[in-house]
């Protein structure tokens, strides 16, 4: 279910202002925390950098242009599917993930207790094994406004392959 070798590498990134009254979601996993991220979807950044690192990778135009944010099809959408849904274009052009790095860039809340949900959440989604999903969580040291506490932002590196031939 995942390719053998990697033949092309995408980046993707994204981030979001954190606001009250949000829930906050992160690779898809519902993170306690006094606010969430704002987004005509459900913000989840971990999800829209993947999915734009999936897109990059495929040579396919970004996530805005796919699913524009003045659609409202996509009003407070659950951002799985639109991974669900870039998987599924990357697929056509004969590609499948064959790994994934996350970083994620939060002051707060403590990531640490999440991550292996995340992990699983995101292997689920991309049809990867675990080990082939690494979630890292960096805090920006009091600086810019991820370090303020105002946004969560995410870096994602993913690899593409040709589906491994099980014949
Ligand atoms: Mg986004």
């Amino acid at each position: 279910m995942h390719a053998a070798s990697i033949e092309r590498v995408g980046v993707g990134t994204d981030i979001h202002r954190l606001e009250v009254g949000r829930i906050l979601k992160l690779g898809g996993i519902e993170i306690e925390f006094d606010r969430g991220l704002k987004g005509h979807s459900d913000g989840d950044v971990v999800l829209h950098a993947t999915a734009d690192a999936l897109l990059g990778a495929a040579g396919l135009p970004d996530i805005g242009e796919q699913f524009p944010d003045d659609d409202p099809r996509y009003k407070d959408a659950d951002s799985r599917t639109l991974v669900s849904s870039v998987v599924a274009l990357v697929a056509e052009l004969g590609f499948e993930p064959s790994n994934v790095d996350v970083v994620i860039h939060a002051e707060r809340p403590k990531l640490t207790a999440y991550k292996m949900a995340m992990r699983q959440s995101l292997a689920g989604l991309l049809a990867l094994p675990p080990e082939r999903v690494n979630i890292k969580a960096k805090t920006h040291e009091g600086l810019d406004a991820v370090g303020r506490g105002e946004a969560i932002a995410c870096t994602a590196v993913v690899g593409l392959g040709r589906p491994a031939n099980t014949s």
